[in-house]
């Protein structure tokens, strides 16, 4: 199985990957989650990416792509299904991903798409935290819990400096803008499952197993 999850920022498609990972026993790879971990280690790569981040901008292709060169490269090594979270997030990095499993006798298995409303998004964003710790993303909008900490691990909790106000309309921009053309594309090869991101975790979860089946 190899999968890749598309939707705007706060569609909830990185908990949806991180079940489906789970579920299905796929790795998983989510590019944010990597340039937020780089950007820790102030490693080259992530004091470049940051520039972009934290304007809501994207990191330049020819970076992201040689990345995920070496991800793909190392899963189909080791034999291994499985989701990309967060690429391909523009039409050269979809090509170029097309081709690289091409070029392997890859075949991708589907684009799931995690459609939410653009109001609902800008709400989840400005009240979202994650665990330092697990990444694990909560959604508070009545405030943070009292100990203010991971209910999972017990890690400890913070704002992405991405999500403020300015940055996240920028980014749901730049997604209409470079990413959203995606979904054409992956529907014209016939590659496109699309689930509806607005209800409880849980039946989005099974929507999304359903519809794979199929
Ligand atoms: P979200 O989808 O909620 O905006 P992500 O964690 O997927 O969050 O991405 C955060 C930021 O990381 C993006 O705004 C962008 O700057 C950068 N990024 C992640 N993946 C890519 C990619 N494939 N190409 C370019 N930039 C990326
Ligand atoms: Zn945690």
């Amino acid at each position: 199985m190899r999968l890749i999850i598309l939707g705007p920022p706060g569609s909830g498609k990185g908990t949806q990957s991180d079940i489906i990972k789970e579920k299905m026993e796929l790795e998983k790879l989510s590019t944010g989650d990597l340039l937020r971990s780089e950007i820790n280690k102030e490693s080259p790569v992530g004091l470049e990416a940051k520039q972009f981040m934290d304007k809501g901008e994207l990191v330049p292709d020819a970076v992201m792509i040689d990345i995920l060169g070496i991800y793909i490269d190392k899963f189909e090594k080791e034999g291994k299904g499985y989701i990309l979270d967060g690429f391909p997030r523009t039409k050269p990095q979809a090509e170029a991903l097309m081709k690289m499993l091409k070029e392997k006798n890859a075949p991708l298995s589907a684009a799931i798409l995690v459609d939410v409303a653009e109001e609902k998004v800008i709400k989840r964003l400005t009240n979202r935290w994650t665990c330092k710790n697990c990444q694990a993303i909560f959604n508070y909008l009545d405030g943070l819990p009292k100990d203010e900490k991971c209910s999972k691990c017990g890690g400890k909790l913070y704002q992405r400096s991405d999500d403020k106000k300015e940055t996240i309309i920028n980014r749901l921009k730049v997604y209409k803008k470079n990413t959203e053309p995606l979904i054409e594309y992956f529907q014209q090869n016939d590659l496109l499952v699309t689930v509806s991101g607005e209800g409880n975790i849980e039946s989005i979860m099974e929507n999304i197993i359903k519809l794979l089946e199929k």
